[in-house]
């Protein structure tokens, strides 16, 4: 996946790029490397699939802005990756146009008949903060629609069972003449008999009843990257469902749960923990076992603590999703008050009441909380 081009970089245009620049940068490339003009360079369809695939994303608001921000990782890379090119064909119409510009300039490849693609797959994944601190491969079963084998996904029996449309041609779309004030103009919509596909089956494969498809149950290894955070989605290109006789499967997106921790709270990459020490401890000084999402860690009181004060534990938080190092967990520390008390500690507290360490003092020294909040979050 590190090897994975940058798409920006594929287009050649810069990440500011505004949508009609995209849109032309990817009309270059794709008639450069279009497979039919270059049939003695076999990086061509490479470099051609590699274009539409970095169309595909940069030309959707959405993808595109889930790719600024989590990179390759965030558009599900493990997955199908690269489209086919029946989706790359599919594009066309937008890019040059009606459909028909194409089709001119190459002598028309898929006539007009369109890929279908399968319905998208949500599931929601737990994780808890362990997972989400450092990441996690997770597996999940997960029941979708994939392509008949016997058939190869057509419906037809043994996948060969099929003839051309015979209302169509084959060409998926039915055209009809009509006469208006213009004089007489041609329309063309999705045929009826052949529903676009441009083929009828003859022989019903008796293993999908003639739906291409069957339900399967199947493990899928989720590579989750750290620091996602609730809400967030991820998705995986191909691991949704097949469609009916034929086409691209749809997208597996997977909505991320994050599970509260008994102890820690999560604040961005950092991770927050209130710690009550007793009154002895803070004055006296003490060690002690903090939890963190790494197990427990020792840590020292110094003598003479005031309540509310925040000590960091240096990359003890979650990583950042962009790679931009990892958070801190800060200890914010309370003063326990005993809520009552035995006649003998009694005894020994009255003693202390008018000690002279025991009256406060507080010196220019002591910052209020909120400055301290302040000064780790600057
Ligand atoms: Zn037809
Ligand atoms: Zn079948």
């Amino acid at each position: 996946m590190a090897t994975k081009q940058d798409y920006y970089e594929v287009l050649g245009v810069t990440r500011n790029a505004a949508g009609d620049e995209i849109k032309s940068a990817y009309r270059k490339m794709a008639i450069k490397y279009h497979p039919d003009k270059n049939p003695d360079d076999p990086t061509a369809e490479d470099k051609f699939k590699e274009a539409a695939e970095a169309y595909e994303v940069l030309s959707n608001a959405d993808k595109r802005a889930r790719y600024d921000r989590f990179g390759h990782q965030g558009m599900g890379g493990n997955g199908g990756g690269a489209p086919n090119m029946e989706d790359i064909f599919s594009q066309f119409g937008d890019i040059f146009g009606g459909g028909g510009g194409f089709e001119g300039f190459f002598g028309g490849r898929q006539g007009g008949r369109r890929v279908r693609k399968g319905s998208n797959l949500r599931i929601k994944l737990k994780l808890d903060l362990e997972e989400v601190a450092n990441g996690v491969e997770k597996k999940i079963k997960v029941k979708r629609y994939v392509a008949c084998q016997p058939c190869s996904g057509t419906g037809a029996k043994n996948g060969t069972d099929l003839k051309t449309c015979a209302t169509c041609q084959g060409s998926g779309q039915s055209k009809r003449v009509v006469n208006t004030m213009l004089g007489q103009m041609v329309s063309s919509s999705t045929c009826p008999t052949c529903n676009g596909e441009g083929k009828t089956i003859t022989t019903t494969c008796d293993v999908c009843k003639g739906e291409g498809r069957q339900l399967h149950e199947e493990v899928i290894p989720i590579n989750i990257p750290a620091g996602v955070a609730n809400d967030m989605q991820l998705s995986m290109n191909g691991k949704g469902n097949y469609p009916e006789r034929g086409g691209v499967p749809g997208d597996l997106l997977i909505q991320i749960e994050e599970e509260p921790h008994e102890f820690l709270k999560r604040d961005g990459n950092n991770i927050m923990f209130e710690q009550y020490i007793s009154f002895v401890d803070a004055a006296l000084g003490a060690n002690l076992e903090v939890p963190t999402i790494e197990g427990k860690v020792k840590i020292k009181v110094d003598p003479g603590t005031q309540p509310g004060k925040i000590l960091r534990l240096r990359g003890k938080g979650i990583k950042d999703l962009n790679g931009y190092g990892r958070g801190d967990q800060l200890l914010h520390l309370n003063v326990w008050t005993p809520k009552s008390v035995s006649g003998e500690e009694r005894e020994l507290l009255e003693k202390l009441r008018d000690s002279q360490n025991f009256v406060p003092h507080p010196g220019k020294n002591e910052k209020g909380f909120f400055e301290k909040v302040k000064e780790y979050f600057q």
